[in-house]
């Protein structure tokens, strides 16, 4: 080989690039229409090339797709979890916000179920310490009674004692109706119970602040506001004051009407769920999506 062919031969790949300038083109394409060993060496250099670095167009479009769908998927793959992540913040921020809600609500409901509850045992020791002291006198007495009157004086307005024997065959007379309606003797030995109130004006003694109350007592009208319980011998009705019946009212929609544990953490339970559900979905999409990354990478 000549030098030239060293040369014209260093030269050939940029040659069959069209890299080469017009002055070098003109010299290798001289060279070679003289040099068989070099024309020789191009055509099989070219052949080389065709095969591996020029592969056909649409060949190398049909070998991307399938990686163009991969990309898509994890693009799409990774929008789906920017969304969970995102909902599930948002859930969680929501859930402890309405939990906190629920706390507080479930701190007031108890507070408020223990006023109730205090107000239910206060009926029986009212109750309980009339009899007591009703049970050492043969007549209800103007002082101990007016003595336990004394101790609850916040909240009654009037303490009355009917002897059996006198109510007998009085009855109730509701509220607004003129048709009376008899005394259910065995609920009101049970223990202390609302009623409507039984007619003062054949009580034995009715005590009030000021102590024996004789001029005539218009009853409370309020259907809760009069308790009541009877033993064998007596009967013990007492009403309360007007401003303290509210107390006594929210008391018993407390009682009855009040809201449950479950129902004041039904909410937040809910809410939590669906941040576990998420979460849950979340931490599954996070577990798929890692082998497929790795493999791109
Ligand atoms: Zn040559």
């Amino acid at each position: 080989m000549k030098t030239e062919c060293y040369i014209v031969r260093d030269l050939l790949p940029s040659y069959i690039d069209h890299l080469c300038s017009e002055e070098t083109s003109k010299f290798i394409e001289k060279h070679i229409a003289t040099c068989e060993q070099c024309a020789e060496h191009l055509h099989q250099m070219r052949e080389k090339f065709d095969v591996n670095e020029q592969p056909d167009v649409q060949a190398r479009i049909e070998q991307k797709k399938p990686f163009q769908k991969v990309a898509h998927y994890i693009d799409v793959q990774k929008g789906f979890m920017t969304f969970l992540r995102r909902s599930l913040w948002i859930s969680i921020i929501v859930t402890v916000g309405f939990f906190i809600h629920s706390l507080t609500m479930f701190i007031d409901i108890n507070h408020d179920r223990q006023e109730a509850r205090e107000i239910e045992e206060q009926k029986g020791s009212i109750l309980e310490d009339t009899f007591e002291v009703l049970e050492t006198q043969k007549e209800p007495d103007e002082t101990t009674l007016q003595s336990v009157f004394q101790k609850y004086n916040e909240e009654l307005q009037y303490l009355a004692v009917f002897s059996i024997d006198d109510v007998e065959d009085f009855t109730l007379l509701q509220d607004g109706k003129t048709e009376p309606y008899p005394i259910d003797y065995t609920r009101l030995e049970k223990g202390p119970t609302t009623i409507y109130p039984i007619n003062y004006a054949h009580a034995a003694l009715v005590v009030g602040k000021n102590g024996k109350i004789t001029e005539s007592i218009i009853p409370n009208d309020y259907d809760i506001g009069t308790v009541a319980m009877a033993d064998d011998q007596w009967i013990v009705q007492f009403e309360y004051q007007d401003s303290y019946l509210e107390t006594i009212e929210k008391a018993h929609q407390n009682k009855y009407y009040g809201p449950t544990t479950w129902t004041v953490f039904q909410l937040p339970l809910v809410l939590f769920v669906v941040t576990a559900f998420i979460f849950g979905n979340w931490l599954i999409q996070k577990r798929n999506s890692k082998p497929v990354e790795n493999i791109l990478d």
